[in-house]
C-alpha cells in the first residue's frame, strides 16, 4: 500500500523499492512501536485494573474489618444490657418480695426478715444484716441472715461512727473491704463472724437521708464485683420505701394499742390480751391473776410540782412495774394514775407476791417529786383478782377494782385481796 501510495507520487521504482523497504522497515518498526505501546497500554492498564482490583479487595476487606468490629462491639453492648437487665430483673424481683411482705403484714420484721433473706440468696451472701437507725442516731440490727447466732446480733446497736458500717452512715457512703482480714476497723458483727472474705456496707436513703444501713459478706473464695456493689445500692435505695412505709404503719399501729406517754398497752389492747389470756386459762386450766393499781395522793403531787413533773413520775412508775413482772406479763396504763398488769400462769398467792414486790419498787423511787408526798415517798394501792371457772374479763376486771377500793379504804400503800370466787 505504502509503496503504490509513493509510486503514484512519482518516486522512481528503484529507490521507490528501497523506500519501499525503508518504509516497510519503519512500518514494522512502527507496528513494532504500537504493538510494543500496546503492550505497555495493556500492562498499564491491566496494572491500573490491578491496582483498582487491589484497592477494591482492600475495601472489601476494611469494610468487612469495620463490620466485625462493629458487629463485636454491638455484640458486647447487647451483653451489658443483658448483665443490666438480669441484673434489674434481679433487683426488681427482691424488690417485689419485700414489697408483697409490707402489704400482705404490714409487720417491719417480716419486711426486714425477707429482704435479708432474698438478698443473701441472690448475692450468695454469707451473712446479711438491716440495720435501721433510731431517734438517738444509734444503728440497731433489726434482722439478720446466716448468722450462727442470731440472737448475739440482732437487736445489737451501733453509734454513729463505730465500725466500718457506723462510719459508712455518718457520711451516708457505701464502703466496700474487699479482704477484712487487713482492716482493723472491721468489728466482724462483734466476733459473732470469720474475719475472712469481703464486706459491704451500704446506706438505706429515704430522700436522700440514711433511714438504715445493708451490711453484708461475701466468702474469699466468691469476691464482690462492681455490678453487684452498684446492684446492692441500687437495692437500699429502692427498699427505702417499703420499709418506711412499714416503719409508719408500726408506728399507727403502736399509737391505737399504746399509751403515748408510757409506752404501756392502753386499755383497748389490755382488754384484748385479757381476753387471749382469759380463753387460754380457762382452756388449759392455768391460774391467771389481775392487779389493779392505783398511785396514792397523786393530785397532790401535780398541784406541789406541776403537770410536766407528775408526768415524768408516771413514766418511771410505768417502767418500775415493767420491770418487776416477765415479758409475757401484760402491763397497761388504763387511766391517769391506774394501772393493770395480767399475770398469767399466776395463782393469788403469787399474786398478792408480786403486788408486795411492785409496791416496794415504787417506794424506792427516788425523784424530787415524791418528797413532798404524805409519806415522804411514793405508794400506790393494789387490788388483786384471780381467775375463777366462770369468770370473763368483765368480772376479772371488776373484782380487782373492788379490791383496790378496800385497799384505798384501809389507808392505801397496801394489796387488797378480792374473796375467792365462792
Ligand atoms: P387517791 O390516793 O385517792 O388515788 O388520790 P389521787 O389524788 O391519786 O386521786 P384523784 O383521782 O383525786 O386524782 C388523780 C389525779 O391524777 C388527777 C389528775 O391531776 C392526775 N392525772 C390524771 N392523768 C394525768 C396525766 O396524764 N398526767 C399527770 N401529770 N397527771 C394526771
Ligand atoms: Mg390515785
Ligand atoms: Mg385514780
Amino acid at each position: 500500500m505504502t509503496a503504490l501510495g509513493l509510486h503514484a507520487l512519482g518516486v522512481p521504482s528503484a529507490s521507490a523499492t528501497a523506500t519501499a523497504l525503508a518504509f516497510s522497515a519503519l512500518g514494522g518498526a512502527c507496528a513494532a512501536f504500537l504493538s510494543v505501546h500496546r503492550g505497555t497500554a495493556k500492562l498499564e492498564a491491566s496494572s491500573r485494573f490491578l491496582a483498582q482490583r487491589m484497592v477494591a479487595t482492600s475495601g472489601v476487606a476494611r469494610r468487612e474489618a469495620e463490620s466485625s468490629e462493629r458487629e463485636r462491639r454491638l455484640a458486647e453492648a447487647l451483653a451489658e444490657q443483658g448483665r443490666l437487665l438480669e441484673q434489674r430483673l434481679r433487683e426488681r424481683a427482691v424488690l417485689f418480695d419485700v414489697l408483697r411482705e409490707t402489704v400482705m403484714s404490714h409487720d417491719l420484721g417480716s419486711v426486714l426478715g425477707t429482704l435479708a433473706r432474698r438478698l443473701a440468696e441472690t448475692l450468695r451472701c454469707r451473712e446479711v444484716a438491716v440495720l435501721l437507725r433510731q431517734d438517738d442516731g444509734t444503728l440497731t440490727v433489726r434482722a439478720g441472715h446466716g448468722f450462727a447466732n442470731p440472737a448475739a446480733v440482732v437487736g445489737r446497736s451501733l453509734r454513729l461512727g463505730e465500725g466500718l458500717t457506723g462510719s459508712a452512715a455518718a457520711t451516708a457512703q457505701t464502703t466496700v473491704v474487699h479482704d477484712v482480714a487487713q482492716n482493723p476497723d472491721y468489728l466482724a458483727f462483734w466476733g459473732e463472724v470469720e474475719r475472712e472474705g469481703s464486706f459491704l456496707t451500704a446506706p438505706i436513703l429515704f430522700q436522700g437521708a440514711p433511714i438504715g444501713m445493708l451490711a453484708l459478706t461475701r466468702p474469699a473464695s466468691d469476691p464482690l464485683t462492681d455490678v453487684e456493689i452498684r446492684y446492692v445500692e441500687a437495692l437500699a435505695n429502692q427498699v427505702a420505701l417499703a420499709i418506711r412505709n412499714a416503719e409508719l404503719f408500726a408506728e399507727l399501729e403502736a399509737l391505737s394499742t399504746h399509751d403515748p406517754l408510757t409506752g404501756l398497752s392502753n386499755r383497748r389492747h389490755f382488754a384484748q390480751r385479757a381476753e387471749q389470756a382469759i380463753a387460754e386459762a380457762h382452756r388449759y386450766h392455768h391460774p391467771l391473776s389481775l392487779l389493779a393499781i392505783d398511785i396514792d395522793h397523786f393530785k397532790m403531787l401535780n398541784d406541789r410540782c406541776g403537770h410536766p413533773a407528775g408526768d415524768a413520775v408516771l413514766v418511771e412508775v410505768g417502767r418500775v412495774l415493767t420491770s418487776h413482772v416477765r415479758a409475757t406479763d401484760t402491763v397497761a396504763r388504763t387511766g391517769g394514775e391506774e394501772f393493770v398488769v395480767l399475770l398469767s400462769h399466776t395463782d393469788a398467792a403469787e399474786a398478792a407476791l408480786v403486788a408486795e414486790k411492785l409496791r416496794h419498787g415504787v417506794a424506792a423511787i427516788a425523784m424530787p417529786a415524791v418528797q413532798g408526798q404524805p409519806l415522804g415517798r411514793l405508794s400506790i394501792s393494789t387490788g388483786v383478782s384471780t381467775l375463777g371457772d366462770d369468770d370473763d374479763v368483765a368480772r376479772l376486771v371488776g373484782a380487782a377494782d373492788r379490791a383496790l377500793y378496800d385497799a384505798k379504804r384501809l389507808g392505801r400503800d397496801r394489796v387488797s385481796l378480792s374473796p375467792p370466787a365462792p
